[in-house]
């Protein structure tokens, strides 16, 4: 996979790009990141790329010739293979499921905003999708960026060490990660759970999925309702419900 950040601020990149998983993936060649500056493609002077937004109202836009020329720079021919994406908080909500579809494109292109966002021509030319990464707004669209590109990345075949782990993660089969322990077995008093030293493989799974399923109820119910549950697993959140 090919990921090219349109960005104002490339560096800002440069680490997420070098470190850990991200960066074994790419000296592996799992995937390939670029940075491409829109202040490159301007053609004023001093570089400007920036202006007040047209109606009047607060802050500076980013225009949207340069980041057209930008985003053409590394897309010069539209194939299905490419997804070109705007982080906005306007956007559709950012998910694991949007993660796993996104890596099955060849190339993405992640957009990023700064200022109080981009004049709108750009979504209404080029753009494929709006994300959002969640309610809340941030300077710019760097860290959304890195979000969407890591979500997705450690979904690319050999990316993680045991390919399985992304797939027992939270939000797969839409339910919360079960609680995990490591050595040593007591820490400041408090003991791991029996089951989990028992050896015992079926008894690990039946007590890891009722956690997951506890931990889902507790924080997000909403995600029940697109989890399957078994019968049994379905009267017991009912039962959860009626003690509370
Ligand atoms: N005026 C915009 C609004 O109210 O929707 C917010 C602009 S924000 C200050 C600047 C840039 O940060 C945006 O263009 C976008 O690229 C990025 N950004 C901020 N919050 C974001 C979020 N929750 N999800 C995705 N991108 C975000």
């Amino acid at each position: 996979m090919r990921i090219d950040v349109v960005t104002l601020f490339p560096e800002f990149l440069a680490a997420f790009f070098a470190h850990s998983i991200i960066g074994r993936a790419q000296a592996a060649g799992r995937v390939r990141f670029r940075t491409v500056n829109p202040r490159d493609f301007t053609t004023n002077k001093h570089g400007h790329i920036d202006d007040t937004p047209y109606g009047g109202g607060a802050g500076m836009l980013m225009q949207a010739e340069p980041v057209c020329a930008a985003v053409e720079s590394v897309v010069p021919v539209r194939n299905e293979g490419t997804r070109i994406i705007l982080l906005s908080p306007t956007g559709k909500p950012f998910s694991q499921e949007k993660a796993a579809e996104l890596a099955g494109y060849e190339q993405l292109v992640l957009i990023c905003g700064h200022y109080e966002g981009i004049d709108q021509r750009v979504e209404d030319l080029l753009v494929d999708e709006v994300i959002s990464v969640g309610d809340y707004v941030l300077t710019g669209g760097e860290l959304p960026a890195m979000v969407v590109a890591d979500a997705t990345v450690r979904l690319l075949p050999g990316v993680l060490g045991a390919e399985v782990s992304a797939w027992e993660d939270s939000f797969s089969g839409h339910l919360l990660e079960f609680p995990q322990y490591t050595k040593p077995a007591v820490v400041r008093g408090l003991a791991v759970p029996e089951v989990l030293l028992s050896g015992h493989h079926a008894n690990i799974a039946a007590w890891r999925r009722a956690q997951s399923l506890r931990l889902t109820w507790e924080r997000r119910p909403e995600l029940l309702e697109r989890a399957q549950l078994t019968p049994a697993e379905r009267a017991q959140v009912e039962e959860w419900e009626a003690e509370r």
